[in-house]
């Protein structure tokens, strides 16, 4: 099945790693290394089966390159999954034996922050291999200033504004939180759910967020519906049941499947895909990188553009965006691969 999906993709490499005295089982996923080394986070969680932590390293990896490619970013698509339950005891011992792998692979796999993980972690594997991100804070912020400026241009083509817009956020965490904050100072009316009662809380005290129910937030009678928690929560029941004109959200892989994009579409619903609208993290990690902070916040600001780009030539081509921002950015990859030096 591992070998089938490997054959049938277009992936560089994966990697199985598995170290049993520390209790170590995890994947490394490269998919593309066409734009520069893959970078993606490292995610720590406890799968179902094997073969779930190889398809989540799979598809967010691929994600990763096509997130980069948009964003202009010189960096290729990585992700690695640490398959056990992130309140493990010998946690550090797991990160230690995971790191190793991650080195033998000599750079062409930048590890981050992602669920399950904490730059105090990425502190701890960065001392065990060439390069590592996320270690000078939390990329948030700026995942969710992509995020609101995504929703700003979908606004637009709806012809409305954000003051008075009605916006409704799945998860309170940390892109979560930021989005609600900043679309509330923009005049928006907030709605959100968290399963975290005391996030939730934070978000009312602090900017008299409107509380929701966890099973109505998706399906709110809002204008734009926000999904900034897990991947996969589009499905078709929901797609069916969206009451709002717009979906736009931090959460990766945010529909369950892409042909659900072709959904939306028909239902007239303005979706800027998950890959596209929440890169802001993915820039701030860059700067990190390449020690080049100068201009970060007018790069975030910038998807605004490539947002407005999709929307425009899905209008066009009554293709949805999905497939239209899949195949901007294989072009951009394709490209590169051309004019790159024979090495
Ligand atoms: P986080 O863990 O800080 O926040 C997620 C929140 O969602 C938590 O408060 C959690 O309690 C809540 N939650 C989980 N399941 C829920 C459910 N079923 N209903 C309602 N709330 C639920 O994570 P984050 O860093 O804010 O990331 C949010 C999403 O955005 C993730 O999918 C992540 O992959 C994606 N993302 C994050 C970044 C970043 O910079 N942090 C960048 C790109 C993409």
């Amino acid at each position: 099945h591992i070998l089938d999906d490997f054959t049938n993709r277009d992936f560089e490499q994966i990697v199985l790693c598995r170290d049993p005295e520390a209790g170590l089982e995890s994947v490394i996923a490269v998919h593309d290394t066409t734009l520069g080394p893959s970078l993606g986070g490292v995610r720590m969680r406890a799968y179902p089966t094997r073969a779930d932590a190889v398809a989540d390293a799979m598809n967010l990896a691929q994600a990763m390159t096509y997130k980069a490619a948009l964003a202009g970013v010189a960096l290729g698509g990585g992700k690695s999954v640490i398959n056990v339950d992130p309140r493990v005891a010998n946690r550090d011992e797991i990160l230690v034996a995971h790191a190793k792998y991650i080195a033998s692979l000599g750079g062409r796999y930048i590890p981050g922050v992602d669920m399950g993980t904490s730059v105090r972690d990425l502190e701890l594997i960065g001392r065990h291999v060439p390069v590592a991100s996320s270690q000078r804070g939390d990329p948030s912020y700026f995942t969710a200033r992509g995020v609101v400026r995504s929703i700003e241009v979908a606004l637009e083509a709806a012809d409305r504004a954000v003051a008075g817009a009605r916006v409704a956020i799945q998860g309170l965490g940390n892109v979560g939180l930021h989005a609600a904050r900043m679309l509330a100072q923009a005049g928006a009316q907030v709605f959100g759910a968290d399963i975290d009662p005391q996030r939730v809380r934070r978000a009312v005290d602090e900017i008299d967020l409107v509380a929701v129910d966890l099973d109505d937030v998706l399906l709110a009678d809002v204008d734009v519906v926000a999904p900034c928690a897990g991947g996969g929560v589009i499905d078709e029941r929901v797609v069916a049941g969206l009451r709002a004109s717009i979906l736009v959200g931090a959460a990766n892989n945010m529909l369950s499947h892409d042909a659900l994009a072709r959904d939306l579409r028909e239902r007239n619903i303005i979706h800027v895909p998950d890959f596209v609208a929440n890169a802001g993290g993915l820039l701030a990690v860059e700067a990190e990188i390449h020690d080049a902070e100068d201009g970060l916040t007018e790069r975030v600001d910038a998807i605004a553009d490539t947002a407005r780009d999709i929307l425009a030539r899905s209008a066009s081509t009554q293709a949805d965006t999905v497939s239209v921002a899949l195949a901007m950015a294989r072009e951009v990859v394709e490209n590169k691969r051309k004019h790159r030096p024979y090495f």
